[in-house]
């Protein structure tokens, strides 16, 4: 004879409360503090390899990094497919394109003579120094900020865009700038300079990290971070996605962006910076800003940095 102990006829079924619970996306979490190697100085970072005198189209020095590229018969490039204007899906198309996508085909205009011969791979900001590391793409253009923390794993072309870290709110939101968010929760992506400076700030706010930019943005829309902060025309794709946010207070930092390659690959260095220079002088370059980022940041000049050479 068996005694069932307790109400054992009294069914009590407890509901979670899941109504109250937003999941967050994947990965987010409360960011550890930053390295000091965030905040590494080094002389002359954004001065990169002179421009070579590009050969013609498929005809790249035999060796050359260039040829090899060339033999493969595509270049692979490290993208963003989350950043509304510079590296974004497009819905209607399915084809990842913006300011980026169209400084890489230039990339691939002029090593092969054909801007398609290119293979687009969606990165995270987290994956970008990996990605060239172990030789899953020759070349990085994804609003990656040159830092003398990444000049020693990578190795960078002149400047080709300058942005200015900010921060985006909703519009109803009482903060206006980076001295009011003490205790606030602010998004950026794993291993972003953005995330670096967030933790920072001397306000002290909560740095919170996520995989991809459009995390950042459901977070806000969700009401579980206060603020977002990163690159000013990061910033701008989303408040034209999302009416409801607006870009507040003074900007944290320069962000001056440079196309990434291997260290190794000294010879691709001073090929790309020779077809930023030509991309610059044809009026392409303007051509790109005036079709993705024009009227996108007010007050902003559309005209390409002037390069740097340390040789
Ligand atoms: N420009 C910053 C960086 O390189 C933020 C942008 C990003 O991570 O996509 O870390």
């Amino acid at each position: 004879m068996f005694a069932l102990s307790g109400c054992a006829s009294v069914a009590t079924t407890v509901i979670p409360n899941v109504a109250a619970q937003v999941p967050s996306p994947g990965n987010a979490s409360v960011a550890a503090a930053p390295t000091a190697a965030a905040t590494q100085q080094c002389a002359d970072p954004l001065a990169s390899l002179r421009p070579s005198t590009n050969p013609p189209p498929g005809q790249m020095p035999a060796g050359s990094t260039m040829a090899k590229i060339v033999q493969r018969g595509k270049l692979v490039v490290g993208v963003d497919q989350n950043t509304f204007h510079m590296g974004f899906r497009d819905p209607a198309t399915g084809q990842i394109q913006g300011f980026d996508i169209d400084m890489a085909r230039a990339v691939a205009q002029a090593l092969f003579g054909d801007p398609n011969a290119i293979q687009l791979k969606a990165l995270t900001s987290d994956q970008r120094i990996p990605a060239l590391q172990n030789g899953d793409v020759d070349i990085v253009v994804r609003t990656m900020t040159i830092t003398c923390d990444r000049l020693k794993q990578v190795a960078f072309s002149a400047v080709y865009y300058d942005a200015k870290q900010r921060i985006l709110v909703k519009q109803n939101s009482p903060i206006d700038g980076p001295d009011a968010l003490g205790g606030k929760k602010v998004c950026a992506t794993k291993g972003s300079t953005s995330l670096a400076a967030v933790a920072a700030l001397p306000a002290k706010p909560v740095p919170v990290s996520v995989s991809d930019w459009t995390d950042c943005l459901v977070m806000l829309q969700q009401g579980q971070v206060d603020a977002i902060s990163t690159d000013d025309v990061i910033l701008a794709g989303m408040t034209a996605q999302d009416q409801y946010t607006k870009i507040v207070g003074a900007p944290l930092a320069d962000e001056p962006y440079g196309m990434a390659m291997p260290l190794a690959n000294q010879d691709f260095v001073r090929f790309v910076n020779g077809v930023l220079q030509n991309t610059e002088a044809s009026g392409a370059w303007t051509a790109s800003y005036q079709r993705w980022l024009g009227g996108l940041l007010p007050g902003a000049a559309p005209a390409p940095p002037t390069p740097q050479y340390r040789d």
